[in-house]
């Protein structure tokens, strides 16, 4: 007996070893890439001059909902943009889409290379708010080194810092290598089918696919992910898809002194409930595994050995990850309750109660495979699951990584950035991309802004502004993308 302990306690021993030898390798194996990239001489950008430019486009109202009526703000800023900058103006040829979406060609030397294309959008949403803006949110106030404003983050700072790259670069006589569209669209936030729609239908027209497209989706993250040190360039490489459905419980109604043991509001609550504890499943697979798989490398000890060993800490890393709204939102298709009804009145039982639900399909899930999922929870006769069909969209198709575009877009970011990681990621919510994706072989999401936490809310919230620091940095970038581009 003694002698079979001492053996079974050596072979433990021998074990323990072997894997605390396997967990140490893979940690060190798992360090970051070392790329290397040249140096340019970027440009110098007069920081006074672009913040003024910018604040000349901030003074449009160009809130999409409020067309037609708003068409003077809208056809205003299309117009400031040819006045500002007459030599991008000058250089390229403008076709105006449904009135109001400038699509702007810059005829490249090579003509028979597949085109490019750089957007952005310029319509904004309302800026009311609980509380008063530090600084109006139309009047372009330019003040402690921001630009101020609906519209500056989000996204007329990025579609100002372009058209500023092609006018600087026309007026020296550049012309770049292969045709470059920038289409500029002006319903993004109400679905851009009128635009970024149109702007598609326009290149199906001609014959035209693109090679590449690069639009907002992500920006330059600083101090925002936990236990990150350098600033993330998140290129991302796919969009979530929407749906909503409505649960629908029934019962009999009555007066609600004499309820019967199960009513419609019990039964959607515990519908809710149940579809609460049962996520739709995700994990660390496919996109959601390359994004962190980029990432990982960076961490700190401690979470660089779990990482690198997911053949053992898989399961703990997706459980921590899945507590974060943020983290959570990229391993799977998130679900959220938004709308409630039922009786109306205090003492009446409702004979329907309903909730709406609301789906950000993850790419790995179609709309089917959520229906199905939320159908498999709700095991009920009495409820029903109704799916709102003209609004269910599909997750976009997922980009190439190893692409001519995903490669030199994560070029430019290590030329301009400096020492910055750049990895594959998912946008979360719905960019005009969802359109252009179809005329593109790969479509990428990213504005070229350092982006820091206090940030987020400032996106359709209150006191929306933009450094003027960033947007140099965002001339320094789009400059230094046209001159990557190769025939
Ligand atoms: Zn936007």
């Amino acid at each position: 007996m003694v002698k079979f302990l001492t053996k079974l306690t050596k072979i433990l021993a021998i074990s323990l070893v072997i894997i605390i030898g396997i967990l140490v390798f893979n940690t060190w194996r798992y360090s970051p890439d070392t790329i290397s990239v040249s140096t340019p001489n970027l440009p110098a950008v007069d920081g006074e001059q672009i913040a003024q430019e910018l604040s000349g486009a901030i003074r449009f109202k160009t809130l999409a909902r409020d067309l037609p009526a708003a068409q003077g703000e809208f056809r205003g800023f299309v117009d400031y943009l040819a006045q500002t900058f007459p030599n991008a103006h000058g250089a390229m040829q403008r076709e105006l889409i449904n009135d109001y979406t400038p699509l702007y060609l810059w005829q490249g030397r090579d003509r028979t290379a597949a085109p490019v294309l750089l957007t952005g959008h310029y319509d904004v949403v309302s800026a009311r708010s609980f509380q008063a803006w530090d600084q109006p949110a139309f009047d372009g106030v330019i003040e402690g080194g921001f630009v101020w404003g609906r519209g500056t983050l989000d996204d007329k700072g990025a579609i100002i810092a372009m058209m500023h790259t092609v006018d600087a670069l026309a007026a020296k006589g550049f012309t770049p290598a292969r045709d470059i569209y920038f289409s500029f669209g002006h319903d993004e936030e109400i679905g851009g089918n009128q635009g970024a729609g149109a702007v598609v239908n326009y290149f199906k027209d001609q014959g035209i696919q693109l090679e590449w497209s690069l639009d907002e989706g992500s920006m330059v993250l600083r101090e925002i992910i936990p236990g990150l040190s350098k600033d993330m360039a998140s290129i991302n490489i796919a969009e979530k898809g929407y749906m909503t459905v409505d649960i629908v419980a029934s019962g009999a109604g009555g007066h609600s002194s004499l309820p019967p043991r199960e009513t419609a509001v019990g039964a959607l609550a515990g519908s809710l409930t149940q579809l609460q504890d049962n996520p739709v499943p995700g994990g660390l697979r496919d996109v959601s595994a390359d994004f962190f798989d980029g990432l990982g490398p960076n961490f700190s000890l401690l979470q660089r050995m779990l990482f690198a060993n997911q053949w053992l800490f898989r399961p703990l890393l997706e459980s921590e990850l899945s507590k974060s709204a943020a983290t959570d939102a990229m391993l799977r298709t998130s679900m959220a309750p938004t709308m409630l009804t039922a009786s109306d009145t205090e003492n009446v039982l409702a004979q329907q109660a309903s909730a709406t639900v609301n789906f950000r399909i993850h790419p790995r899930d179609s709309v089917g495979d959520i229906l199905d999922h939320v159908r498999g929870q709700i095991d009920s006769e009495t409820t029903q699951v109704r799916l709102r069909e003209t609004s269910a969209r599909a997750a976009s198709p997922v980009s190439s990584t190893t692409s001519t575009g995903y490669q030199l877009l994560s070029t430019t970011f290590r030329q301009t950035f400096g020492d910055v990681i750049v990895v594959p990621g998912l946008t979360i919510a719905a960019t005009d991309t969802r359109h252009y994706a179809e005329v593109a072989d790969d479509s990428y999401r990213i504005n070229p802004f350092i982006f820091y936490g206090e940030d987020i809310p400032r996106i359709h919230g209150r006191n929306e502004r933009i450094s003027i620091d960033n947007l140099i940095l965002g001339v320094q970038f789009y400059t230094q993308l046209i001159q990557n581009i190769r025939p």
